[in-house]
């Protein structure tokens, strides 16, 4: 069973269109059941009723036409109960609705399930039966588990349009929101442009080539011209983007080189005398299927960046040239899965957001669209993209939402909520100057992350006092290999001579988990919990001792370095750190150079951590608590799993105690500790921290002069007060509810993820 189960959820997750999924589903399903009948019944959102979608056994020709709402019929009753119906003669049961033309009288016992996908019922499979018979538990448990795996592929196949609603003329309902992953924060307003590839390579039929020589001549052609294309791109986001941001696009130009896409190509063209074209085709999709296997999401994205360089390639065999398109008023460009390229195309003045069903934060273009400060959200779950293209479109990128077809009532609210944001701003601008400081005079130093080049020149713009946490993977994430002692050491002198002569906490390389690079592939069954942090760059000395030399010698003339570990889960991790960072300084010195020894310290992320924190601080010279890392371990959330995203919460009361605990026993210990991690930038949180003692808050560039204002609203005995009362309750929504109710008062309401000063949140009536 369990094979017959993976052959047809396998053959109907590689159907083309989902009319020929649902066809196998029903024609599956009833062979493998030995029943009369099977039938899908799918939702469709903008009626809300269940259409008949899909049947073998019943009348084919009422497919599509016939519908029931949920609370008719027995369909009705599985959607409503959330759970199997099982009934040996259907015709009998009180909610029975004969539906004409259907072609169900010959048939009574009958067995139906819901499709659930997030708690929402996308449909309902049933089978039926002439036989007078309950279906076992066994036939039962098979439709249950059919039904389960389906309905991932069905809502996906929904998102993108491949099942289009019963009714062509509806459209999505005015305000529906989607849940997605924020990129890259902010609000974006403006109409939807759908971009989809004009170039499919499933569609490339096998065809043989005459002269291999040719062929070959002629492909090389091709990628000559898509070379000159990314160049010219390259050209094109150099006005938008930094230096270092720049290099993705060396990325695409080494795959395109000799070793990369075209050799594996040309091998096939030599040998097997394939056109260039199926060739392509051949190489692209063996690559797509390789990279979509990979259980790392940073991996999975390299595959949107293939896919992009072979159908540019394709373009030009195909002497098809993308058709222009008119760019009027403000743009959220749409798409399945989005690639820089596409960026590109939109004027630079008219992209104000993206969207993409695909991808996550880690992709290059979630990269690229930070560092041009544009609204992103990926990874959006269930936007009938197909349908969207032309209709207004919000991203709100503080909660993490895409608002389709809004309405003008909703754009009034948001324009007014952006201008009041904007004007908050602007208010806020004057803080660049005055101190961190609490009403009765308390200094909270505020620090940056940075990681792109743009973060640190914000954060310097907007005041910060140093650099709390420079995430290093960023630079290594956007090369090709891992750049050289000498190159690093230019980009890390960048951070510390801009920030000279406050400190600058570099981070070393904090690879694995949600972060690989592309050059340096980490597959693992449970990458949250696997080799990561400084337990690769442990057994890797190499890759380590070259990141210190060139942090160290990057100090050689600025001296504000200081060096920190992330993942520390033992104390012999950090002594043997430790050891290495002392031998680099050593070996550096004993060459005559002459450079200081910067403190080390260790990032608080591990709960284990928690529990050696004494012993820890006896050797570290300072402390950093990560929190986005430690709410991950001590809630088991995994950060970047979208199934259980909406159980990663700061606020949990156990994440607030034991920041609280942490605070206070390093109190004692007089070494110096922060945080940096998302938390820290939330301004009600920071009163939080203010109260616990925190020394120093480390936050991204836009966050600061939020947290400043609202450090300068407080004393500190109202921060304690409200910390007491805090530690009391017992629920997260408990805690927010109480912030805000508290935090109103003092001129600048809290933000949860992000929202900005005193302006009122669109989406609260
Ligand atoms: C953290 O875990 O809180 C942190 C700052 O590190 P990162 O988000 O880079 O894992
Ligand atoms: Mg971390």
């Amino acid at each position: 069973m369990l094979e017959s189960l993976r052959k047809i959820v396998q053959e109907v997750s590689s159907a083309r269109a989902v009319d020929d999924a649902l066809e196998l589903i029903v024609s599956r399903v009833r062979a493998e059941m030995q029943t009369d009948v099977c039938s899908v019944y799918l939702l469709d959102k903008p009626s809300g009723r269940y259409v008949f979608m899909a049947t073998e056994g019943l009348n084919k020709s009422a497919q599509g036409k016939i519908s029931l709402a949920k609370d008719q019929g027995l369909v009705g009753q599985v959607v409503q109960r959330a759970e199997p119906i099982n009934l040996e003669n259907a015709q009998s049961n009180a909610a029975f609705k004969l539906l004409p033309d259907i072609g169900e009288e010959p048939f009574n016992a009958f067995l139906g399930t819901p499709i659930i996908y997030h708690r929402e019922i996308l449909g309902v499979l049933v089978v039926q039966q002439s036989e007078l018979r309950k279906f076992d538990e066994i036939e039962e448990s098979f439709l249950i588990t059919i039904a389960a795996q389906l309905a991932g592929v069905i809502a996906h196949a929904q998102a993108t349009g491949a099942i289009k609603s019963n009714d062509s003329s509806s459209r999505i309902k005015h305000d529906v929101q989607y849940k997605g992953v924020s990129g890259s924060n902010g609000i974006a307003i403006g109409r939807a442009m759908l971009i989809t590839p004009i170039l499919d390579f499933n569609t490339i039929p096998d065809k043989k080539c005459n002269d291999s020589i040719a062929e070959i001549h002629f492909f090389d052609e091709c990628v000559r011209c898509v070379i000159a294309d990314i160049k010219q791109l390259k050209v094109k986001f150099s006005e938008r983007v930094n230096q270092e941001e720049l290099l993705l696009f060396d990325v695409y130009l080494a795959m395109l080189g000799k070793q990369g896409l075209g050799e594996e190509v040309r091998q096939i063209i030599h040998e097997k005398l394939q056109s260039a074209q199926s060739a392509l085709r051949d190489v692209v999709i063996a690559h797509l299927n390789q990279f979509n296997l990979m259980e790392d999401a940073y991996l999975r994205e390299r595959a949107i960046d293939v896919k992009d360089l072979g159908l540019r390639i394709l373009s030009y065999l195909q002497d098809i040239h993308p058709r222009s398109r008119q760019y009027d008023g403000p743009i959220i460009l749409v798409g399945d899965e989005l690639s820089p390229s596409m960026l590109a195309e939109v004027p630079k003045d008219k992209l104000k957001g993206l969207v993409s069903i695909k991808g996550s934060s880690h992709s290059h273009v979630a990269i690229l669209a930070r560092s041009m400060n544009i609204p992103t959200l990926s990874g959006v779950t269930g936007l009938p993209i197909q349908v969207v293209d032309g209709l207004p479109m919000i991203v709100d990128g503080y909660e993490e939402l895409v608002i389709a077809n809004v309405s003008d009532h909703l754009v009034t609210r948001y324009e007014r909520f952006s201008a009041e944001e904007k004007l908050s701003d602007l208010g806020l601008e004057q803080l660049k100057y005055v101190p961190s400081e609490t009403l009765d005079g308390v200094h909270l130093p505020l620090y940056v992350n940075t990681g792109l080049m743009a973060d640190m020149l914000l954060g310097k713009e907007k005041g910060a006092e140093g650099v709390g946490l420079y995430r290093t993977e960023i630079p290594f994430l956007m090369s090709e290999r891992f750049p050289s002692e000498e190159e690093q050491r230019v980009i890390y002198e960048e951070q510390l001579s801009c920030f000279h002569p406050l400190p600058v906490t570099m981070r070393t390389l904090d690879i694995g988990g949600d972060k690989s690079l592309p050059y340096f592939p980490i597959e693992e069954e449970n990458p949250a919990l696997g080799w990561r942090g400084i337990r690769v760059t442990l057994d890797h000395p190499e890759i380590f001792l070259v990141q210190i030399r060139a942090m160290l010698r990057a100090n050689a003339e600025y001296g504000n370095l200081r060096i920190l570990l992330p993942m520390i889960s033992r104390l012999d991790e950090f002594e043997e750190a430790k050891q290495l960072i002392v031998r680099a300084h050593h070996e550096l010195l004993s060459q005559g150079v002459k450079l200081p020894m910067p403190e080390v310290g260790v990032m608080i992320e591990v709960p284990s951590v928690i529990y050696q924190l004494e012993a820890l601080a006896k050797r570290a010279d300072f402390l950093s608590v990560g929190s986005n890392d430690l709410t991950q371990y001590l809630l088991a959330v995994d950060r970047n799993n979208s199934h259980v995203s909406k159980l990663y919460n700061y606020y949990h009361p156990a994440v607030i105690r034991a920041l609280y605990d942490i605070a206070q026993r390093l109190k004692s210990m007089g070494k110096p500790f922060s945080i940096c991690g998302e938390l820290a930038g939330d301004p009600a949180a920071a009163v939080l921290l203010l109260a616990m003692g925190f020394e120093s808050l480390s936050m991204s560039a836009s966050r600061l002069l939020k947290v400043k204002s609202m450090i300068r609203f407080v004393d500190m005995a109202k921060a304690k007060n409200m910390l007491e009362s805090v530690l009391r309750l017992d629920n997260s929504q408990d805690i927010k509810d109480y912030l805000q109710r508290n935090l109103s008062d003092v001129g600048v309401s809290p933000l949860f993820k992000g929202q900005s000063g005193s302006a009122q949140k669109p989406l609260d009536s």
